[in-house]
């Protein structure tokens, strides 16, 4: 009986879940958690209660117990707007950003702009699900996997894209952080085409480590940074 009740639980968690995902993907905005208790046929008090469980399990990011991300998506700025045909994101990190395309049926490819953190100079790529988009710039993540967690948004913050590998360096210098991670735009791309796969739908489950340290080898990633 009791775990009959768990499961139920744990269904009405996944459809808060989805709902969350689903209007960040069509609005570009995170739902209020009364707009979802609305939605979902429940009081505000239990959506925040079940968002505060799937921020626990690292489905939801929350600030005060207001949306802040549901990976890929942001409701604050981090560095990155993505633009599609009908929808504005803030898109998170570079990771994040160049995922967008690859989940939203209808958007198949997207605008991504941001500034090189050490210069200020504009960058901006069409995305889209076929091939990587050209551009010699690189993308520094400052955060090790295994401590990507820790501050979810500093890390997402500090996954940027640079000019080239001297602009990297230079923003090393100027704010004193120890070198990261570097790759070209098309580990990136890799990298962010198939880590969200699922998630806008039910009954998505997040990659135990395993799995996550052999994606990270598939899309050529490497060494200590990544659990490798
Ligand atoms: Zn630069
Ligand atoms: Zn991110």
């Amino acid at each position: 009986m009791r775990r009959a009740i768990l499961d139920d639980m744990r269904v009405d968690d996944e459809h808060v879940r989805v709902a969350v995902y689903r209007s960040f993907a069509t609005t570009g905005t995170a739902p209020a958690a009364k707009e979802l208790a609305t939605a979902l046929g429940t009081d505000t008090t239990d959506a925040v209660e079940r968002l505060r469980r799937l921020a626990a399990a690292r489905h939801v990011v929350l600030d005060d117990d207001r949306l802040v991300m549901a990976h890929p998506f942001s409701a604050v700025p981090l560095g990155f707007s993505v633009m599609g045909t009908s929808t504005l994101w803030w898109g998170g990190c570079a990771w994040d950003s160049f995922a967008i395309p690859h989940l939203i049926d209808g958007e198949p490819d997207v605008l991504v702009a941001t500034r090189c953190p050490a210069c200020n100079a504009p960058h901006a790529w069409v995305v889209g699900r076929d091939e990587p988009p050209p551009g010699a710039q690189v993308a520094h993540f400052l955060v090790p996997v295994a401590h990507m967690w820790d501050d979810i948004v500093h890390t997402c913050g500090h996954q940027r894209i640079f000019c080239h590998e001297a602009c990297v360096d230079a923003w090393l210098t100027q704010t004193s952080h120890d070198r990261g991670y570097v790759m070209d735009l098309t580990t990136l791309w890799r990298l962010a085409r198939g880590w969200y796969a699922g998630r806008l739908d039910p009954g998505y489950e997040r990659r135990e480590p395993a799995a996550a340290a052999a994606y990270f080898t598939e899309v050529g990633l490497e060494g200590p940074f990544w659990g490798l």
